[in-house]
């Protein structure tokens, strides 16, 4: 193992594949983990995460042994380029890893790293879970009816990148392609115009959406909603919810039934140990997760609607700096919060570095260290239930007090300490 601009911690064990497996890991009690603080909050919530991962794992009777790699403008400083294969190649040897956000100019400059990692890394599966936790304040009336987990397909759709720019022969090629000899003529209006492709594979939308079924069944959860917009693009997003439905009905016996089915055929009454698989057209579902909020569960979609779905979910449980996210591909996982890098805040110790230490949660639960990772949950809802918060959740509170980003790390710390 030997990288060019990394500093292996001399201390530690590297996760690795059971044998004879292609996806479950031989977690050691004294595991090296990768982190990526990333730009802007990055350097802010990246150590608070670092402190309270820390404190959960000694308190569980384990140690960890970070390894910071980097990336974005950390990466430029030292590598003079974005995502060195360094970054890459160290994420894939240790196969769990935790990173912070890191910025993506909009319309020019370079494409976004945190696309190029997760494609590098086949992390497929984008996973938002959605919670209420005690104390935190919310937009709604009853923000404790949420409790979904999104998985959103990382690798295809809008995230494929296929686009071609105004004004270049390119866009012109394909806009004559187009028209004169796929018989779109009449479409696209005269002028400049920019063109994107978006693909929708069978393998992708089958291969997130089984990981979404099998999330369901191993955790006891009711439902799995395709999300799509089938109605106008049928061919890609129609497509995939009916690869969906074929996943449900051809792959898992009597565990799953369509809603049809379970309409049909047994007047609504679920199974007690079967999941159900429905699908929803992603306008109406945006409002149906406000209005029949504790009706879904677990949701599978493509890349664009994922992303909206998901931030829409985390506004009504306390907005992105509590969101939690992680990347999953067969056999490793890059844990990250769903907010930005939020440059106006870089470096003013403020930012509520929940959301990247819940990601630290999944990671853990990932891991198998499922104590660590309840210790972890229960210290942070323990901590914003005493008033202990920072300055997103303080603006909605009364009688709260308003921490910085590391004060707020310090008191879940003391909370692991009295809760293990
Ligand atoms: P953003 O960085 O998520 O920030 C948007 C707003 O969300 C902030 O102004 C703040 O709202 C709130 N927020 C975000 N993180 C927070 C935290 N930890 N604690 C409290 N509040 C938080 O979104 P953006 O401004 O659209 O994007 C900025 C850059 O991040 C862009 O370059 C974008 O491409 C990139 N980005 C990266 C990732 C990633 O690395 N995975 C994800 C999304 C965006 P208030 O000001 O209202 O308090």
């Amino acid at each position: 193992m030997s990288y060019d601009k990394i500093d292996v911690p001399e201390d530690g064990t590297k996760i690795t594949l059971k044998a004879g497996t292609e996806d479950e890991l031989e977690v050691p009690d004294d595991p090296i983990i990768p982190i990526i603080y990333g730009d802007g909050v990055g350097t802010d919530v990246g150590p608070a995460a670092q402190q309270v991962l820390e404190a959960a794992a000694e308190a569980t009777g384990r140690e960890i042994n970070w390894m910071r790699l980097f990336a974005g403008e950390s990466a430029r400083e030292r590598y003079d380029e974005n995502l060195p294969e360094d970054t890459v190649q160290a994420i894939k040897d240790h196969r769990v890893a935790i990173k912070g956000p890191l910025t993506t100019p909009v319309g020019a400059g370079f494409r976004s790293l945190n696309v190029a990692l997760r494609k590098k890394l086949d992390l497929y599966a984008n996973v938002r879970p959605t919670y209420y936790m005690d104390g935190v304040p919310s937009p709604v009336s009853e923000p404790e009816q949420m409790d979904m987990i999104t998985f959103r397909e990382n690798t295809e759709d809008v995230y494929a990148g296929i686009e071609w720019e105004a004004g270049t022969d390119e866009v012109e090629q394909v806009k004559t392609f187009v028209e004169d000899e796929m018989g779109a003529d009449d479409v696209i209006h005269d002028g400049p115009v920019g063109i994107g492709v978006k693909p929708i594979t069978e393998f992708g939308s089958k291969r997130l959406i089984r990981r979404a079924i099998d999330y369901a069944l191993e955790h006891d959860r009711d439902s799995v909603t395709l999300v799509h917009k089938g109605n106008i693009m049928k061919f890609t997003e129609g497509q995939f919810r009916d690869w969906g439905y074929e996943v449900a009905e051809e792959e898992y016996g009597d565990e799953v039934i369509t809603e049809d089915t379970l309409w049909e055929e047994r007047d609504g009454e679920q199974p007690d140990d079967a999941v159900v698989v429905n699908d929803r057209i992603a306008d109406n579902m945006l409002q149906q997760i406000l209005t029949r909020t504790d009706q879904y569960d677990v949701v599978a979609t493509m890349n664009l609607n994922g992303d909206y779905m998901s931030d829409a979910c985390g506004a009504q449980i306390g907005g992105l700096g509590i969101a939690p996210g992680a990347n999953f591909g067969d056999g490793r996982m890059l844990a990250e919060p769903v907010h930005g890098s939020a440059p106006k805040y870089e470096g003013q110790d403020k930012v509520n570095p929940t959301a990247i230490i819940l990601s630290g949660r999944m990671m853990f639960e990932y891991m198998g260290w499922t104590d660590a990772a309840d210790l972890v949950r229960n210290a942070v809802e323990e901590t914003i239930s005493q008033g202990l918060v920072t300055y997103d959740l303080e603006r909605n509170l009364e009688d709260a007090e308003k921490l910085a980003t590391s004060e707020f790390a310090e008191a879940v710390v003391d909370n692991i300490e009295t809760l293990s």
